[in-house]
């Protein structure tokens, strides 16, 4: 067993080292767990919906020193760690409502002899594979609906959330879910491969696209259910009637809040050309009262960069978008340690052939594009091979309705960005990835049909 060794981003300092799982203690812990799913699933459902508002509760009692865990092994400023733990309440009290309906029996047919009803029933043993970025939402996007519809849990936190990983399952067995129920696996890469070497029934997956490409390389073959829920370069046009100002200041807080490593950040925008002046001006304006700094204090907006080797990505995409004729406006290379630090950065005269538009940067840098026309604008929005969320800027409804019509992706915005709501469905298009969690169709998504054919006689 390797231990895991968890540092501070913000700081570089070792905060503790924890024992890891390996391929032998992993395929114990999913024995236990697949031998303890089926008791789990025959619990009535209001046992288990009152094992989660026992969960919730202690999240609101812990909440401080869970968001303290979070901002201190993630870099995520703590007023944002303490709004993901608020966020997540209302997630869970969408998913506690929804349940019941979501997987009652359905009767479809029936003529007096012949009954025909759709029944839910859990998947069985289902793994989930994390990022670092939401912990909170990402982990209980599966963990809360899986556990609520009968599902034994294996789940692997990041490496850089660990020990807020630790704490979910922690407050979920004091809450009353049994241990083998919900187990989570401490470790990197190589114990998330062990977890998909064990016989699941689903794994859900939320990271980068190659990793899960390399995800399902390991469950090809295997008729299993797969969700990816993978990166983005989400777009956003910004129409010549739209207010500049109102515009700018709502698109810098989305391509840069949580420092932009959030999978649904404002990752390119387009501006009309009549109105492009102004709004990058206020666009550099905004971005220049973002307060970068220690993540524990309470008016940093800017946090660390969680992990170091992102801010190789970032530098490099700043250099090659420079080298090909963009111009850089503010901010544009890493800071000193300790930690790792990267400031806010905008870019202009930007264009397609610069990774800086076409790959997920997943920090707090942005290239902004002039664009002559609505169509120029969804052809540049379409022209990539993401597919996560996209939007528009327009006081006009119609025109808002009929552009984003036109894009690829599984969540549009008009007027707004950078938003997730539990009762909307949260899925990608293209390398965005497969499946979906959040609103009714991502709890049913932890279950599957049983047809009931009945003859009365
Ligand atoms: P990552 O792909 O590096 O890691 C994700 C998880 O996969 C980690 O738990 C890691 O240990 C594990 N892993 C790594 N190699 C593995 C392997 N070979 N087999 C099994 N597991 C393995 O991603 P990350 O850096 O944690 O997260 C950032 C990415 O996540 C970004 O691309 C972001 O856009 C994306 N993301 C997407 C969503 C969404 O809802 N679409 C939400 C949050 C983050």
């Amino acid at each position: 067993m390797t231990p895991l060794a968890i540092h501070n981003p913000a700081n570089g300092q070792l905060i503790t080292t924890l024992p890891a799982d390996d391929a032998t203690s992993v395929a114990a812990k999913a024995a236990a767990a697949r031998a303890a799913q089926a008791q789990w699933a025959a619990v009535p459902l209001a046992r288990r919906q009152a094992c989660i508002e026992a969960f919730r509760a202690g999240v609101v009692r812990d909440l401080e020193s869970l968001a303290a865990t979070m901002t201190r092994e993630t870099g995520k400023p703590i007023r944002m760690s303490r709004n993901e733990l608020n966020g997540l309440l209302g997630r869970i009290d969408f998913f506690l409502k929804a349940v019941e309906s979501t997987t009652a029996t359905e009767t479809v047919y029936d003529d007096g002899g012949m009954k025909e009803q759709i029944q839910h029933t859990p998947l069985g043993l289902v793994a989930n594979i994390s990022a670092w970025n939401y912990p909170w939402f990402v982990g209980c996007n599966v963990i809360v609906p899986a556990l609520l519809t009968g599902n034994a849990v294996l789940y692997k936190p990041s490496e850089y959330a660990t020990l807020t990983g630790l704490e979910i399952a922690r407050l979920l067995h004091e809450a009353g879910v049994p241990k083998d129920v919900m187990t989570c696996l401490v470790g990197g890469g190589e114990v998330g491969a062990a977890l998909l070497a064990q016989q699941v029934d689903g794994v859900f997956f939320t990271g980068s696209v190659a990793t899960g490409q390399r995800i399902a390389q390991a469950v090809r073959g295997r008729f299993i259910k797969l969700q990816l829920e993978l990166g983005g370069k989400d777009p956003t046009y910004v129409c010549e009637d739209a207010d500049p100002k109102a515009a700018a200041e709502s698109l810098a807080d989305g391509a840069m809040y949580n420092t932009g490593q959030s999978c649904c950040s404002v990752e390119r925008i387009y501006v009309h050309e009549k109105i492009y002046d102004a709004f990058v001006s206020h666009f550099v304006k905004t971005v220049g009262t973002f307060k970068l700094g220690d993540p524990a204090s309470e008016d940093t907006y800017i946090g660390a960069i969680t992990r170091a080797q992102q801010l190789d990505v970032l530098d490099a995409q700043v250099a090659d978008a420079k080298a090909r004729g963009a111009v850089l406006l503010t901010g544009g290379a890493r800071m000193a340690g300790p930690g790792n630090w990267y400031p806010p950065t905008v870019l202009v005269n930007v264009d397609h052939s610069m990774a800086l538009m076409q790959e997920e940067s997943f920090g707090p840098i942005i290239g902004i594009q002039k664009v002559g026309n609505d169509a120029q604008a969804i052809a540049l929005m379409n022209d990539t091979r993401y597919g996560l969320t996209a939007g528009v800027y327009t006081p006009d409804e119609a025109r808002a309705r009929a552009l984003l019509a036109q894009v690829n992706a599984g969540s549009v915005y008009w007027n707004c960005c950078d938003r997730v709501s539990p009762r909307l469905p949260w899925s990608g298009y293209g390398d965005s990835g497969i499946g979906l969690t959040l609103s009714t169709y991502g709890i049913q998504t932890f279950c599957r049909t049983k047809a009931w054919h009945l003859r009365s006689a």
